[in-house]
């Protein structure tokens, strides 16, 4: 009985830590988004599978705190969902993902309207609740002076099941003033198909937890075959994420998919990492 007992108080102070514990935690990470500290872009290539060509690259926050260290988007991106903090989360990276590419263009590695890199920006589904988002965003590009164009949102399905009809009304708008739309981690949430033919997105992710084992497990070819076949059929390309290795790479060129990212060609770089090893290519 006195085990019990103990084992209670132990789950007991364990929550009590956890809940004061998140609250530390979105303090700091408010902190960290009001001053532009500690907030820094990945950028992880994405790769025209028939032409090894790079096509983007995903852009990947990271929060390094003077006390916690580095803290795991896995964390602060669902606390900051939970918080009310998400919209300044993608406002801070979309300011700083177009500022970059302004840096780029400067320099010549990306000369818009000839090659085309799109950067990918995550965008939660807490985002498009609100009814000034599009407008932001638009302007947050505008004052780094670089186009919608350049760039791809990366939704996740279960974010489009909240309001939808609000949120393809907003898609729609985004979409016409140039963003292009993936649709990210698809095959993971709840029956997806329905909002395929809404949306009008231009790309389709195919989660990497179908990609993984690709070669060997016959489900999961079964499953990327069809969601190929399937985006195909809406006009949309796909791009399978999680890639590891070659025969991976081998066997979606084989099933007709269009791009590729992951640790296989590499994981999220630097912005100068990103510049020396694959724009500085791209561009001679
Ligand atoms: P995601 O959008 O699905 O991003 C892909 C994640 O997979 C990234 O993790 C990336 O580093 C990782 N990854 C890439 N290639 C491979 C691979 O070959 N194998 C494996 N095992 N993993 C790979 P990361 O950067 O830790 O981000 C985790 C999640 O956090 C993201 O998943 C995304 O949902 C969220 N996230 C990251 N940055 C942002 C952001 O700026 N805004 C929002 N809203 N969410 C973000
Ligand atoms: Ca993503
Ligand atoms: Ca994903
Ligand atoms: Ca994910």
């Amino acid at each position: 009985a006195k085990a019990r007992t103990d084992q209670v108080c132990f789950y007991d102070s364990l929550l009590g830590l956890k809940i004061r514990e998140r609250a530390y935690l979105a303090r700091r990470l408010e902190a960290a988004l009001v001053k532009g500290e500690g907030l820094e872009l990945r950028f992880q290539p994405q790769v025209c599978l028939a032409t090894d060509q790079l096509c983007g690259a995903e852009v990947l926050l990271r929060w390094f705190d003077a006390e916690l260290g580095w803290v795991s988007p896995n964390q602060f991106i669902p606390l900051a969902e939970e918080r009310g903090l998400i919209y300044m989360v993608t406002r801070k990276v979309l300011q700083m993902a177009g500022h970059q590419r302004r840096i780029w263009q400067e320099k010549g590695f990306i000369v818009p309207g000839r090659i085309q890199i799109k950067l990918a920006v995550n965008v939660s589904a807490r985002d498009l609740d609100d009814s000034r988002f599009a407008n932001d965003l638009l302007l947050l590009l505008e004052e780094e002076g670089v186009s919608p164009s350049d760039f791809e949102l990366e939704l996740t399905e279960t974010g489009l099941m909240r309001d939808p009809e609000e949120a393809i009304n907003m898609l729609h708008y985004l979409k016409e003033k140039g963003f292009a739309l993936a649709i990210d981690d698809f095959g993971t949430g709840h029956s997806s198909l329905n909002y395929l033919k809404d949306i009008d997105a231009d790309l389709l992710k195919i989660d990497m937890s179908f990609v993984r084992n690709l070669d060997c497990d016959q489900a999961n070819r079964a499953i990327v075959q069809t969601i190929i076949a399937t985006a195909h059929i809406f006009g949309m390309k796909t791009l399978a994420e999680g890639i590891e290795n070659k025969a991976i790479v081998n066997e979606l060129k084989r099933i007709g998919c269009d791009y590729g990212q992951g640790y296989c060609f590499a994981h999220p770089l630097t912005a100068n990492e990103f510049e020396q090893r694959w724009l500085s290519s791209q561009a001679a």
